[in-house]
C-alpha cells in the first residue's frame, strides 16, 4: 500500500494554522496529530481534540519514558508530538499533518527528510496582533510575547518547502490542497 504524506504547517501564533488546517479537513481526508502540551486550555479549546492537555510533571514524564518524536518549549509551556500515532496512520496510507513551531519543524525534518513543510504567514504583523487579540483569552503581556517570537519565526520560513500567506481563508485553503495534491502525484 502506498504510504501517506507527512505535512508539517508552520507559522505564528494567530496566523490561522488550526483554522486552515481544520477547514482542509473538512475538505479532505488526513489524519491531524494531536499534540500534548502543558499550556492552560483556551477558550475554543476542546481536550483531547484539539490537544492532550497534561501538567508539566506529566509532560516531563513522557520525555523520560521517551514517548515524544519532539518536543519544545514555548511561550514557558511544553508542546511535543507523540511518537506512537504518526507512523501508524502513514503506513495505513493516510497523510498525516502536524501543526508545529519551527523548531519542531526542524526536528521532523530530520526524522522525515521527504515530509512536506509548510509556512503560513501574515498579510502584516498588524493584522497578526489584530487575529491574537481578537482570539481572546490572551494577557497583553502574553500577546507581545507572542509577537515578538512571531518576528523571529517569520524569519525562519526561508527554509520552509512552502509558504502561504494566510489572507483571504478559503484562497489558502486551495493553496494547502494544490501543494499537498501535487506532492501526492509525484
Ligand atoms: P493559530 O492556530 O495559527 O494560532 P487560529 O487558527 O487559532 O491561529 O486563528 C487565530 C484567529 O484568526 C482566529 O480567531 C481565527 O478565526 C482567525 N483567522 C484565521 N484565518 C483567518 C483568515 N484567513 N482571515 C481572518 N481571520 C482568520
Ligand atoms: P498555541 O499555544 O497557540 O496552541 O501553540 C503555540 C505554538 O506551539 C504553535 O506554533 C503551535 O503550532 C506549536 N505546537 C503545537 N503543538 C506542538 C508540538 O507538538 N510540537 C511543537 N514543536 N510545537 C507545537
Amino acid at each position: 500500500m502506498k504510504k501517506g504524506k507527512l505535512i508539517v504547517v508552520s507559522g505564528p501564533s494567530g496566523i490561522g494554522k488550526d483554522t486552515v488546517v481544520a477547514e482542509y479537513l473538512k475538505r479532505n481526508d488526513a489524519y491531524k496529530s494531536i499534540s500534548c502540551t502543558s499550556r492552560k486550555i483556551r477558550e475554543g479549546d476542546i481536550p483531547d481534540k484539539t490537544y492532550h492537555f497534561i501538567t508539566k510533571e506529566e509532560f516531563e514524564n513522557k520525555i523520560k519514558n521517551g514517548e515524544l518524536l519532539e518536543y519544545t518549549i514555548y511561550n514557558n509551556n511544553y508542546y511535543g508530538t507523540l511518537k506512537n500515532t504518526i507512523d501508524e496512520q502513514l503506513e495505513k496510507g493516510k497523510d498525516v499533518i502536524m501543526v508545529i513551531e519551527v523548531e519542531g519543524e526542524a526536528n521532523v525534518k530530520k526524522i522525515y527528510p521527504d515530509a512536506i513543510s509548510i509556512f503560513l504567514l501574515p498579510p502584516s504583523m498588524d493584522i497578526l496582533k489584530d487575529r491574537l487579540i481578537n482570539r481572546g483569552n490572551v494577557s497583553p503581556e502574553d500577546i507581545e510575547d507572542r509577537m515578538k517570537t512571531a518576528e523571529r519565526e517569520i524569519a525562519t520560513s526561508v527554509r520552509y518547502d512552502y509558504k502561504i500567506i494566510n489572507d483571504d481563508l478559503d484562497n489558502a485553503v486551495k493553496s494547502l490542497e494544490n501543494i499537498i495534491k501535487n506532492n501526492i502525484n509525484e
